[in-house]
């Protein structure tokens, strides 16, 4: 993508105001570590986007791998982009999510590599409670065409904002090893974040824990680790592939789960076509809501990881008919607003 001179121009200025916005737009042109010496990382996906940028702050450039809008898994990168990952000073991915990233980073001589998943061990959530296991199904449920399965684990780990923190430490540990100059910043940057993060987990606690319903139905996998943070079951049409189509036997699962748990929502995401979800959710005569997994924002101007969060802790109170009152309190503070359902159509 060709960026004019004029708008370049403006991006480099309002870079630091607005990083995680900007550097993304930004990524279509440059790719070595600028003449202003800072250092040059680059991100696997959003959510490893959203920590360099905000560790980094104005020591970084960060270049993503996924565009904004673009659903992670199975991504392929252009020889422009691996050429990209060969000169990065730091890298920032998880490993097992993306096996094209996953080659060119062992590929690549950067010295300072932050793999998320050494900091937070994998878990497998493939199989979601109430689907049989062991009952003489044969194995066609064992690769339901994704490659992150069994061996890597479920990779959305950073759908829990506790374990996203111990992210955020190790790429704040990396940054600071690999820019020493400015390794107070990279400290205080983190210790930011992983503040915001520590909230951000009190209100799900917070907001969740009177909620009377604790099932919710997904169409997509990636909610394992923040059920398990919240005491919350996830039920998924697909698995953790986004794109895979679920047999009849797992539909017939997915509508006995709901029908026996009270569920009232079946939740879509923004990335993926809401064609599933829809067709489960009219068979049941629920409602459909929109639950992000946050592998891509859209709009980077309005949304970030934080915000997204908060919309979706709304969403799944509203779908679980928790109190939302007692929340609005814990929320009142950081922003958290009617609005935050987002109408997505
Ligand atoms: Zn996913």
């Amino acid at each position: 993508m060709m960026i004019r001179r004029g708008a370049r121009s403006t991006l480099a200025l309002t870079a630091t105001a607005l990083a995680a916005a900007l550097t993304l737009t930004a990524c279509g042109d440059g790719g070595d570590q600028g003449p202003d010496g800072r250092l040059n990382v680059v991100a696997s996906f959003y959510p490893m986007e959203f920590l360099a940028t905000k560790i980094g702050g104005e020591h970084v450039k960060v270049t993503g791998l996924t565009a904004a809008g673009v659903e992670p898994h199975d991504l392929e990168l252009t020889a422009k982009q691996v050429g990209r990952v060969q000169k990065a000073d730091a890298i920032v991915y998880l490993k097992g999510l993306q096996p094209t990233v996953d080659k060119a980073v062992a590929g690549s001589e950067a010295k300072h590599k932050v793999d998320a998943t050494a900091a937070v061990p994998l878990e497998d959530h493939n199989l979601p409670e109430g689907h049989a296991e062991g009952d003489g199904h044969d194995h066609e449920g064992h690769d339901d065409g994704h490659h992150h399965d069994e061996a890597a684990g479920d990779p959305h780990i950073w759908l829990d904002p506790t374990r996203y923190a111990a992210v955020a430490r190790s790429v704040g540990a990396e940054f600071a090893a690999a820019d020493p100059e400015h390794a107070e910043d990279y400290r205080r940057n983190t210790d930011d974040l992983v503040g915001r993060l520590t909230a951000l987990d009190q209100e799900f606690k917070d907001g969740l824990k009177d909620a009377p319903n604790r099932t919710f139905v997904t169409s997509h996998a990636a909610f394992g680790y923040l059920a398990e943070a919240y005491g919350l079951t996830q039920v998924s049409i697909n698995g953790v592939d986004p794109e895979s189509e679920p047999t009849p036997a797992r539909m017939a699962d997915v509508q006995k789960a709901a029908k026996e748990n009270g569920v009232t929502t079946i939740f879509f995401e923004t990335l993926a076509s809401p064609r599933l979800a829809e067709t489960v959710a009219k068979d049941l005569g629920l409602r459909t809501a929109v639950l992000d997994p946050l592998e891509g924002v859209k709009d980077q101007a309005e949304d970030d990881y934080l915000t997204v969060m908060r919309q979706n802790l709304t969403a799944l109170q509203t779908a679980l008919g928790a109190n939302t009152n007692a929340s609005a309190n814990a929320g009142a503070s950081t922003g958290t607003g009617p609005a935050a359902t987002t109408p997505t159509s």
